[in-house]
Order: C-alpha cells, then structure tokens, then sequence
C-alpha cells in the first residue's frame, strides 16, 4: 500500500468561484503511480466547497448563481458580528468540503460528464486542497 500526498494552491479571484481542477488532480494521480486505489481531495477551509459536475460553462454559471439564491446572503446572522461571512459558511456546510474518488488503471474513475470543482465563497483568497492517494 502506498501514500502519496500533495497540497494544491489555488488564487481565487472573485466572492464566489467555481474552478475546474480535474487536470491538476488528474495530473498528480498520473505522478503517484498508483494503479489501484482511492483519492481523497479535501478542502481545509470553512468557506469552500468541493462538488463534481459538468464542465459546461452555462451549467457552471448556473451552479454559481444557484449558490447566491440558496440563502438570503443580505440576512442578519450571528456569526456577522464577529465576521461578515456566515453565508459563506452556511452554503459551505451544505456542499461539503471533501471528495472520494476512485483509481482503477492509473486513472480517475469520472463519468464522462464529469469534472472537480473547487468552490470559493468568500473569496478572493489564496486557498489550499489537499490531495491524498492511497493504493498500489
Ligand atoms: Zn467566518
């Protein structure tokens, strides 16, 4: 069995963010070498998201305008008086913060349809994932 760890860096640049990341995953799959095996990418953040989904740029647009529209962003909350983010928090507890995937061939096992996105909702920031690949 093996482990292979790596932290990506990612600048966001806006409030709210969606960014395709599955080269970069994809890419350090390619580098553990493992054939057989599982991928754990997780986001150490409380306002980020991780989600799979279409690359479709409309669909993206959708998803993001579909999180501003998920909660009253404008709302008095509590968490406000310390931080002005308890949106950002909220809609990233309903999303989740890690993804499980599976390896079999040296590859992502992802749909056709299917992409990793990075979620930012209280950005910009500079954010990190970190990827673990277990296998062999
Ligand atoms: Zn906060």
């Amino acid at each position: 069995m093996k482990f292979f760890d790596k932290t990506l860096r990612i600048q966001t640049n806006k409030s709210i963010e969606i960014l395709n990341i599955t080269s970069q995953i994809s890419q350090l799959v390619q580098e553990s070498e493992i054939e057989k095996g599982t991928t754990i990418v997780y986001s150490p953040h409380t306002t980020t998201a991780l989600i799979i989904n279409e690359n479709e740029p409309g669909l993206v647009k959708d998803i993001e305008g579909a999180i501003k529209d998920l909660i009253p962003w404008g709302k008095i909350y509590a968490h406000n008086a310390i931080d002005n983010n308890a949106a950002s928090h909220i809609v990233s507890s309903f999303l989740g913060n890690s993804l499980n995937l599976i390896i079999s061939k040296g590859n992502l096992e992802l749909g056709t349809w299917q992409s990793i996105f990075f979620v930012e909702l209280d950005g910009s920031r500079p954010r990190k994932v970190l990827v673990r690949i277990v296998g062999e």
